[in-house]
C-alpha cells in the first residue's frame, strides 16, 4: 500500500499524496557555463526528466535559475550549501524548490528569512540528509551515521523551519550503503508525512550504481514509500532519468512509453536476437505509447512465453514471425522482420 504522504508542488509538478513518483536529476556542467547548462537542461527534459536540480555554488550562478527557466519548461530545484542568502537570491530569481539542510545556514534569523521567503513564494524545502554529513551532536549520540541518526538529522532540521510554522518540506535520507539508505527510508515513513525523495548517494558508475539504485529505490517504492526519485551515477545525468524511468517502468509505475520483453536466448535461438532487440528499442524509444512488445529468439516458445505481449516478433532460418497476444498474425522475410514490426507497431499507435 502506498505510504500517505503530504503534497508538495514543485512548479507545475506535484509530488507525494497520489500523485505519480517524478523522475529528478542534476545539471553537471560547471555553473559558470550558462549556454552548456541551458542545453544541458533541454537534453534532460526530453529525455524524461521531471524535475531538475541545478548547484548554486555561487551569486554569479542565481543567473543559471533564470537563463534555464526561460529557455526550458521544467521546474528547478536550486541546490545550496550553507549560503542562506543563495537561497533568497534563488528564490527571487524563480527557482521552484530549494535543497537546503537549515542546520548548516546558521542562526535562527537566517533560517527565518529563508522559511519567510519560501513561504511567500510558496517554495518548497528539501532537507537533504546525507550519511557523511550528519550534524555533530548526532553522530556523538550514535556514533556513526546509523538509519536512526539519519532519521533524526532530518527531524532536528524539519523542527528549525517547523519553529517558523514552514512545513512545506520533502526529505531525502541518503547514503552510499544500500541497506542503511533503505532503513532509514523505513524509519522516516513512519515518523513523518512529509514526502520522501529516494536516491543512493555516490552509488558508482553505470552498472554498479544502477543496480545499487535500484535495488535501494526499488525496494521502497515496492513497499509504497517513496514521492520521487534520483539515480546517481558517475556518469551523463541522462543516463540517470534513463535508469529512474527503466526503474518505474519495472514496477508498472510510469505509463509512457513501450515495455520491452526480450527473451535472454539459448541454444535454439536461429536468429540474431541480441542485435535486433537492441534496434527496436532504439527505434521506439520516442513512442509514448503503452505497448507492450517482445522480442523473441525461436518460434517455438517465443509467442507462447510472451502471449501477455501486445505485438511480438521472433523468427529463425530466414523467417520472421509477427504475432499479437500470442497468436501469430503473419510471416515475413527475416530481413524485414524489424521494418514489419514498426510498421505494425505503428499502426497500433495511430488508430
Ligand atoms: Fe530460447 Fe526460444 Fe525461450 Fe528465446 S524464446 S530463450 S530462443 S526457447
Amino acid at each position: 500500500m502506498q505510504r500517505k504522504s503530504k503534497e508538495v508542488s514543485i512548479g507545475k509538478i506535484k509530488i507525494g499524496a497520489n500523485n505519480p513518483i517524478a523522475i529528478q536529476s542534476m545539471l553537471s556542467v560547471p555553473s559558470y557555463n550558462i549556454e552548456q547548462n541551458v542545453k544541458q537542461a533541454t537534453e534532460l527534459k526530453n529525455a524524461g526528466c521531471d524535475i531538475l536540480r541545478v548547484a548554486i555554488p555561487d551569486m554569479d550562478s542565481v543567473k543559471l535559475i533564470e537563463a534555464i527557466k526561460k529557455e526550458v519548461d521544467i521546474p528547478l530545484v536550486a541546490d545550496i550549501h550553507f549560503d542562506y542568502k543563495l537561497a533568497i537570491e534563488s528564490a527571487y530569481a524563480g527557482t521552484d524548490k530549494i535543497r537546503i539542510n537549515p542546520g548548516n545556514i546558521g542562526n535562527s534569523e537566517k533560517i527565518k528569512e529563508v522559511a519567510k521567503i519560501c513561504y511567500n513564494k510558496n517554495i518548497p524545502i528539501r532537507i537533504g540528509v546525507n550519511s557523511g554529513s550528519l550534524e555533530k551532536h548526532i553522530l556523538q549520540k550514535y556514533g556513526k551515521a546509523t538509519p536512526q541518526a539519519m532519521c533524526e538529522s532530518a527531524i532536528y532540521n524539519a523542527n528549525l523551519l517547523k519553529n517558523f510554522d514552514f512545513t512545506n518540506i520533502v526529505i531525502s535520507l541518503k547514503s552510499s550503503d544500500v541497506k542503511t539508505s533503505v532503513e532509514a527510508y523505513r524509519l522516516m515513513s513512519q515518523q513523518s508525512v512529509y514526502p520522501l525523495h529516494l536516491g543512493i548517494t555516490e552509488a558508482g558508475t553505470e552498472s554498479m550504481g544502477i543496480v545499487k539504485s535500484s535495488i535501494g529505490i526499488g525496494s521502497l517504492l515496492l513497499d509504497g514509500i517513496g514521492d520521487t526519485i534520483r539515480v546517481s551515477l558517475t556518469d551523463s545525468p541522462i543516463k540517470e532519468v534513463q535508469a529512474g524511468i527503466k526503474i518505474l517502468k519495472s514496477l508498472n509505475m510510469y505509463d509512457k512509453g513501450i515495455t520491452f520483453i526480450s527473451c535472454p536466448t539459448c541454444g535454439r535461438t536461429r536468429i540474431d536476437i541480441v542485435k535486433i532487440a537492441q534496434e527496436v528499442e532504439k527505434l521506439l524509444e520516442n513512442n509514448k505509447s503503452k505497448l507492450k512488445v517482445a522480442i523473441m529468439g525461436c518460434a517455438v516458445n517465443g509467442p507462447g512465453e510472451a502471449k501477455d505481449a501486445d505485438i511480438g516478433i521472433c523468427g529463425g532460418d530466414g523467417i520472421g514471425i509477427i504475432f499479437k497476444k500470442g497468436k501469430i498474425i503473419r510471416k515475413v522475410d527475416e530481413k524485414d522482420i524489424v521494418k514489419e514490426l514498426i510498421k505494425e507497431v505503428n499502426l497500433m499507435t495511430t488508430n
